[in-house]
């Protein structure tokens, strides 16, 4: 048996643990960037610390955001590329749309841009 998605229940419950809730879910931090596999081209970052993402929409810039936020980033499994078939950040309710032309977007879970394409485990189905 395949495990699936995490219910809404267990997304809130992952999140509580984390301190996510806590934290004040409107305090939107900007910057972030992939925990995906490192980008494929070799030339150094800006900053070392940070290996570039997937050149996804732009939105690896983590300098914005603290341990914690990172830590939760790494913890919802975010990557900038969606490998879950119908499954993306740009179709899920915890989505916020970029505004102002903006590549990046935001999430109400996952602090930082989010690119649209973007997928993390507590993806849950926008309603229509
Ligand atoms: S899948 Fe949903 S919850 Fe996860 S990062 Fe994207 S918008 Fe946020």
């Amino acid at each position: 048996m395949t495990q699936s998605k995490p219910s809404r229940r267990e997304a809130l419950q992952i999140l509580a643990q984390l301190g996510v809730l806590a934290a004040g879910g409107g305090a939107m931090l900007s910057a972030c960037k992939s925990e995906s596999k490192p980008a494929a081209d070799k030339k150094p970052a800006d900053k070392p610390a940070d290996k570039p993402a997937a050149k996804a929409g732009g939105c690896e810039d983590l300098s914005g955001l603290s341990d914690a936020d990172k830590t939760t980033r790494t913890s919802m499994k975010y990557v900038a590329q969606s490998t879950k078939a119908g499954q993306s950040c740009a179709n899920c309710a915890l989505y916020k749309a970029p505004e102002g032309g903006a590549a990046c977007g935001s999430c109400t879970v996952v602090k930082g841009p989010i690119d649209p394409k973007g997928w993390c485990q507590v993806w849950a189905a926008k309603k229509a």
